[in-house]
């Protein structure tokens, strides 16, 4: 029939960049000649939802649209956001050559932006699990999330290596240490997934590159003053990381090093990032990054020039993206920006398109969408939650508390509200305050957990409370923001909502719990003799009941300081290693009486779990009487397990050197490793696949490590120590 010839037609008449089965070069190549200047202009352009119709994309071919801080489609719901990503997506396969829509949100802890997605710990609180598998889980059930409303970007994960708590953003660090932000780049694993257009494979960015975590005072897009050598110590690592990871996009910083904006730096964008470190993918601005090149409000020529011959690859014009098309234009037609460049960002971006299979499935993957908020997705954001938690204090070892028949106060404006719990990036950019999305409070989680032999009495300002109680809970801290904050010159400390609260509940002579809900360590040393026990919760997210399980020994308390923490807000900045004093060191975090010092198992058993590997003792190193034995669970992707170092020489064991050994090494790359000490204040450094620590004599440690290769199922056939078996 004739319906029949002109639908043979049409698949004989197929381009070359529509066939899937060619290389994705091959595709980009043939694209790009038949791309107008325009068109390739319109790749590099990224507009913001409310400031663009779908009519728009078609006629200036916009390549990509972003949601920023908690701009969302109405209702507020997964299927609306779907259909939302839908209307863009269409308008922009409705362009002669139907180049497919890129789609940005900020998703930094869970699919933040959208109501009754899964809210999980921000990043601070995830570095203190210190472990990257969970991380990489999360990862994964967040690209669920995210696939499912369409998106298939997210502007995270944030790889700040925070150096200064002031800082307003310190939360979306997961630390002040390169080596433990860098093993979370696991994150970029999950996200992505094992490769680029698998099932829910949504692109990630690390971000803020370079030095967001560093500015001086920690002011927010402050200035990073600091030589290359420290800048690619402390902060480039974790990036080198994430390129090693494959990520997708890297996103430029505000800030600036050494008093050069980072939107307009060649050296560190093309040079290092492009160059050195070999990034393929694309490089965006930040929100309206490029602007600030020049100091005065609105894009200029110069400043698109500047940064788009600095190496950024997409601009994100929220609103001036029309201004934005036509400088690059212009600057193209002068040439002052080559038309190579433009080959150049488009080849990256278009490469991620192809490699993403946006050509083959532009739109929304509804398969996903009942994954917004599901419960297994809730069950790991409340594992998380737990191993996120800090235990800094137990005094007379009053936690954990019994379930049953007990009598507890609970108390604190952070102990009964979602927003609160969320913090900043939370359905709106800077965070909200009570039911904004649904969620388990803590309160909630509290009441959960005890038995119906116990009681649970709760009031917000500690009114209410005598003498009759075993312990009050006061469950305080931060309120929610995003940007913009830091550099603050004053104190950290509580707010006096929280110290009313407190001195009531002091007042009535009953034992104090205090769970701090902040994004950052706070100014408490004056306060600390006066509780009993502290619990530092970071900013949990929806799933409250993480946190009680600690409180109540269903779950022990593992979690490990991802930052210093301060003995008075004057000591900021201040890290490990700089000789300062703080009031609990960096991976200080107590255990219940009696836990095993190792990790507890698996965060999830591994389908394919062979059985462990047990080691007899192995010969100690020159010089020293050491016995070491470990148990290894190892499956395709990742391995976990523990191991106990005995010391059993006279002298301390020093700069030793531990690695697994594998029949083939070849076979493997070790993406990444967490260790952790039952010694708490132990300096403990790792890098791939060696841990350096001292060890007293006869003293033992254990040690409980999970971690992410890749290759074929390589089974460890043991540990080495300074390099002997
Ligand atoms: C933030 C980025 C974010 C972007 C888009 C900026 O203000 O610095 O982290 O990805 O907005 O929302």
């Amino acid at each position: 029939t004739a319906t029949a010839a002109t639908a043979d037609a049409a698949v004989t008449a197929a381009l070359p960049y529509q066939d899937p089965a060619l290389p994705v070069a091959t595709r980009v190549d043939d694209l790009l000649a038949r791309m107008s200047l325009d068109e390739k202009i319109g790749q590099m352009t990224q507009a913001e939802r409310g400031s663009v119709t779908p009519a728009d994309i078609t006629s200036y071919r916009l390549g990509s649209v972003l949601s920023g801080g908690g701009s969302a489609p109405t209702p507020n719901t997964a299927t609306s956001w779907a259909d939302m990503y839908d209307r863009f997506a269409n308008a922009a396969l409705g362009t002669p050559l139907g180049i497919p829509m890129i789609y940005g949100s900020d998703a930094v802890h869970g699919h933040n932006n959208v109501v009754g997605a899964t809210i999980f710990p921000h990043n601070i609180g995830l570095g203190a699990t210190r472990d990257p598998e969970l991380v990489r889980q999360i990862g994964r059930a967040t690209a669920e999330e995210v696939a499912g409303t369409g998106v298939n970007w997210t502007f995270a994960p944030c790889l700040c290596v925070v150096r200064n708590d002031r800082w307003g953003r310190s939360y979306e660090s997961f630390g002040e240490q390169p080596a433990l932000v860098g093993t979370m780049t696991s994150v970029i694993d999950g996200l992505q997934g094992p490769a680029l257009g698998g099932p829910a494979s949504v692109l990630a960015t690390a971000k803020h590159y370079l030095g967001d975590g560093g500015t001086t005072n920690g002011t927010d897009q402050g200035n990073t003053q600091l030589s290359e050598a420290e800048l690619r110590a402390v902060h480039l690592p974790p990036f080198a990381e994430a390129v090693r990871r494959n990520v997708g996009s890297v996103m430029i910083s505000y800030s600036s090093w050494n008093g050069q904006k980072l939107h307009g730096h060649g050296y560190l964008i093309n040079d290092l990032l492009k160059g050195e470190l070999g990034f393929d993918g694309f490089v965006v601005s930040d929100w309206n990054g490029i602007d600030q090149l020049d100091g005065a409000t609105g894009f200029t020529a110069a400043e698109v020039r500047q940064a788009v011959n600095a190496g950024i690859d997409m601009v994100m014009a929220p609103t001036g993206w029309q201004q934005f098309i036509g400088y690059l234009r212009a600057e193209v037609q002068a040439g002052r920006v080559s038309q190579a460049r433009i080959d150049d960002a488009n080849r990256r971006i278009l490469t991620k398109k192809f490699a993403l299979g946006l050509f083959e499935r532009s739109l929304a993957d509804r398969s996903y969408t009942s994954t917004v908020g599901s419960a297994a997705h809730r069950a790991l954001a409340r594992q998380a939650v737990a191993k996120s938690q800090v235990l800094l204090k137990n005094e007379g070892g009053i936690l954990p508390l019994a379930t049953a028949n007990n009598r507890i106060f609970v108390a604190g404006k952070s102990a009964d509200n979602i927003g609160y719990a969320s913090g900043g990036w939370t359905i709106s950019w800077q965070g909200g305050s009570g039911a904004i999305t649904p969620g388990t409070t803590i309160l909630q989680g509290i009441r959960n957990t005890v038995a119906s032999s116990s009681t649970v009495t709760y009031n917000a300002t500690g009114t209410g409370i005598d003498s009759s109680y075993r312990a009050a809970i006061a469950v305080v801290g931060e309120t929610p923001y995003a940007e913009g904050r830091g550099d603050r010159t004053g104190g950290m400390g509580l707010d006096s909502t929280d110290l009313a609260t407190l001195d009531r509940l002091r007042a009535a002579g009953v034992p104090v719990i205090v769970v701090l809900v902040s994004g950052r360590p706070l100014d408490i040393a004056a306060q600390l003799p006066n509780w009993r026990a502290l619990l530092a919760a970071w900013l949990p997210g929806t799933e409250g009941g993480g946190v009680a399980d600690v409180l109540f020994g269903v779950r022990p308390p593992t979690g490990k300081l991802p930052v210093s923490w301060m003995s008075s807000a004057g000591q900021q900045p201040i890290n490990e290693g700089d000789g300062k004093t703080p009031l609990f060191p960096y991976g200080h975090g107590l255990g219940y009486p009696g836990q095993p010092p190792t990790t507890p198992p698996p965060t999830t058993p591994p389908p394919t779990t062979p059985p462990p590997t047990t080691a007899p003792p192995s010969t100690p190193p020159a010089g020293a009487g050491c016995q070491v034995t470990y148990a290894v669970n190892e499956w395709n992707g990742g391995f976990s397990g523990n191991l106990t170092i005995r010391n059993t020489g006279g002298a301390a064991l020093s700069g030793w050197t531990l690695g697994f050994t594998f029949p083939s090494t070849g076979q493997r790359v070790v993406q990444g490793w967490s260790a952790r000490w039952s010694q708490s204040g132990t300096a403990v450094t790792a890098s791939n696949e060696t841990w350096n620590a001292n060890l007293a004599a006869g003293a033992s440690v254990g040690i409980g490590f999970n971690g992410s290769h890749t290759g074929s199922n390589p089974r460890p056939t043991g540990f080495t120590l300074n390099g002997q078996s």
